[in-house]
């Protein structure tokens, strides 16, 4: 069967730092097509990523609307003269790379942009975990760590958007000696929390290592203390967790505890009565950032 349906189609792009996902989408959200191309220098991951869109519409017809999910910093103000663009970055050859204008000129539609995290966090609360929550948190523990706030239905943003993964935490007594992972800050959360932090510390890697493990006892102890941040800073109703670190079997009921511990009972009577509905696994592992751009589209088509 090839007919060409006359719906409405939606693109999207998670741009990661090591791959970027390009899907197209039915107005419902199902997606029909689906390419991982890895992110190698700009121009040729670029113009894979319009092959695939000039193939997808041989296929199976126009898409009205693009929505991109960027790894950062990016600009996000419309105004700015760098709207749409990649600013620096230590990927290299990266940074000044325009998303925006390659894509609105490539495909002539529409484009939405917007941080991977962010895009995430809305791929949750269109079709995940936080349908209908209006005030949350979706952060990511993977190789970095993100954080997009939804607050009002909305995504916090000012000027420039969050940087999250760089609040400076105090060190767990196991890890004051651990190298920090991030160039800028010897103390953030990203530093010595991430993904990347972890491989640091265990090059043979960490998925096998007991909990009851040193690094994980601090791991743990950061991933609590984040919440714990968050639940004060933000009032949020939910908090959820998604990110490769978090794939980790046995992980999510020791941050758990590890919260109360923190918080000490000072926080609301609903998150101290079921913390295992308040911080929360995300729904979407995988696929959250995409769904999310989808979303950003939808917003513009
Ligand atoms: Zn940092």
């Amino acid at each position: 069967m090839n007919s060409i349906s006359t719906a409405k189609l939606l693109g999207a792009i998670e741009a990661g730092g090591t791959k970027f996902i390009c899907v197209i989408a039915n107005e419902a959200g199902e997606i029909l097509m689906r390419r991982t191309i890895p992110t190698e220098q700009p121009q040729k991951t670029l113009s894979a990523c319009d092959d695939f869109f000039v193939e997808a519409k041989l296929r199976c017809g126009s898409i009205s609307a693009l929505g991109i999910g960027s790894f950062g910093p990016i600009e996000l103000n419309p105004n700015a003269n760098d709207y749409g663009y990649i600013k620096q970055t230590p990927k290299p050859g990266w940074s000044g790379t325009n998303l925006v204008g390659f894509f609105s000129q490539k495909l002539g539609v529409p484009v939405a942009f917007d941080t991977d995290v962010n895009a995430a966090a809305l791929g949750e609360h269109t079709h995940g975990v936080t349908q209908g929550c209006d005030n949350f948190v979706y952060v990511t523990v993977g190789t970095g760590i993100g954080a997009g706030v939804i607050s009002g239905g909305l995504l916090v943003q000012g000027l420039g958007h969050l940087e999250f993964g760089h609040i400076l935490i105090p060190r767990h007594a196991h890890d004051v000696n651990a190298v920090s992972n991030c160039p800028f800050h010897e103390n953030c959360l990203e530093g010595l929390a991430s993904g990347a932090s972890l491989n640091l510390r265990a090059p043979s890697g960490v998925s096998e290592l007991s909990l009851d493990h040193p690094i994980w006892i601090a791991e743990i102890y950061y991933l609590a203390l984040m919440c714990a941040n968050l639940t004060q800073i933000y009032a949020p109703e939910k908090i959820v967790l998604g990110g490769g670190v978090m794939l980790k079997q046995g992980l999510l009921p020791k941050i758990h505890a590890e919260f109360l511990r923190l918080v000490n009972g000072y926080a609301h009577e609903r998150i101290l009565e079921k913390v295992e509905s308040y911080i929360v696994p995300s729904a979407l592992d995988g696929v959250a950032g995409v769904v999310g751009a989808l979303a950003l589209a939808r917003s513009v088509s």
